[in-house]
């Protein structure tokens, strides 16, 4: 069946007219790997690149059941009741191996989801040879262009998909339980010392003792990790979505973050030093993917691995006649 497609020009101007159907679809044409559409999709991100790169880009991770998506729907209606317009989008590692998701199984944020102003997706990740990848930063873009000034990319925090987040947010938000210690919480060492920081959520009723203990610890904890170049230091929040408690707290300390940033041109100059991150794992996965689908290529490597099981050469040998072959001298 001919996948429907319209013009690029099409898809520029509904973007940039803020239509979240257009959006919708064109989030799709990025993730395609059809040729024809891998072409489409630099057109548009050509077509809106003047109107992307303003909107504040938050990662938000923490174990399944910290609250995160409870905690996304206050944030976001909080953010659009001060006038803001927010897109979520979710990354969900599950959802590519499985058919089911961990994020996809409920019903999430279903009060945002029908707000005007919000707009929210999930972005299923590929397992490359490279990892994990999915098209999460061109999705910011889109959505950037359509108008959202602040994008929160939501992770399940289990460790796969965090550092490809950091690696394209403006913040990065780590929500935890109260009570318990980091390691009854799953969460490696490696995600807190990402954080610009930290809040305990469901610190209401009975939690709330546990929860400031949990803050002691935390703030202890990050006093370990070297200091960030910025002079942003990570901070320990409690707040309860439900309650709608430590919200705007929350929102303060983003904004703080972002005019320390912003002032000491920390902003322009991590924004740039992961766009070339992006292209350098770019290039690394789609030279790899590109020699995988060679049909030479795969001939000779399965050669050489008979070769190999068959005692007569070993691997080293059998890796430089490969290497030899890709890179004649
Ligand atoms: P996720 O798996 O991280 O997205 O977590 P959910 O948002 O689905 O929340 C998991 C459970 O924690 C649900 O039963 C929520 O009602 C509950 N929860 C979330 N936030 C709070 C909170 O601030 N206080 C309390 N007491 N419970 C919460």
């Amino acid at each position: 069946m001919k996948t429907q497609r319209h013009t690029a020009d099409y898809y520029i101007n509904g973007l940039l007219e803020g239509d979240k159907f257009v959006l919708s679809k064109s989030i799709t044409i990025i993730e395609s790997s059809l040729l024809n559409d891998v072409d489409l999709s630099i057109q548009i991100l050509n077509g809106v690149s003047g109107r992307s790169g303003s909107s504040k880009r938050i990662g938000i991770t923490g174990v399944p059941g910290v609250g995160k998506s409870t905690f996304i729907e206050t944030f976001g209606n909080y953010l659009i009741s001060k006038g803001n317009k927010v897109a979520v989008l979710a990354i969900d590692p599950t959802s590519s191996m499985s058919g089911g998701s961990i994020l996809g199984d409920k019903t999430r944020m279903n009060d945002l989801s029908r707000n005007a102003n919000a707009f929210i997706r999930p972005s299923p990740t590929k397992k490359t040879l490279g990892g994990v990848s999915n098209n999460t930063r061109e999705n910011i873009l889109l959505c950037e262009a359509a108008g959202y000034d602040t994008v929160i990319v939501e992770t399940v925090g289990v460790g796969q998909s965090e550092t490809l987040v950091k690696g394209m947010v403006d913040f990065f938000l780590l929500l935890m339980l109260p009570g318990a210690g980091d390691d009854l919480q799953g969460i490696k060492k490696g995600i807190m010392e990402m954080a610009d920081g930290i809040v305990i959520n469901k610190a209401d009723g009975d939690n709330i003792g546990t929860s400031k203990q949990a803050k002691l610890n935390y703030q202890s904890a990050l006093h370990l990790f070297a200091p960030s170049e910025s002079g942003w230091i990570p901070q320990v929040m409690m707040c309860s979505s439900i309650h709608k408690i430590g919200i705007e707290d929350v929102w303060q300390m983003i904004l703080n973050h972002r005019d320390l940033l912003i002032g000491n041109g920390d902003l322009k100059k991590m924004r740039t030093a992961q766009n070339v991150d992006w292209f350098q794992e770019q290039v690394s996965r789609t030279l790899v993917a590109r020699i995988f689908e060679n049909k030479e290529y795969v001939k000779l490597r399965n050669q050489l691995e008979q070769s190999v099981l068959s005692e007569d050469l070993n691997p080293k040998e059998a890796l430089s006649l490969m290497l030899n072959k890709i890179f004649p001298r």
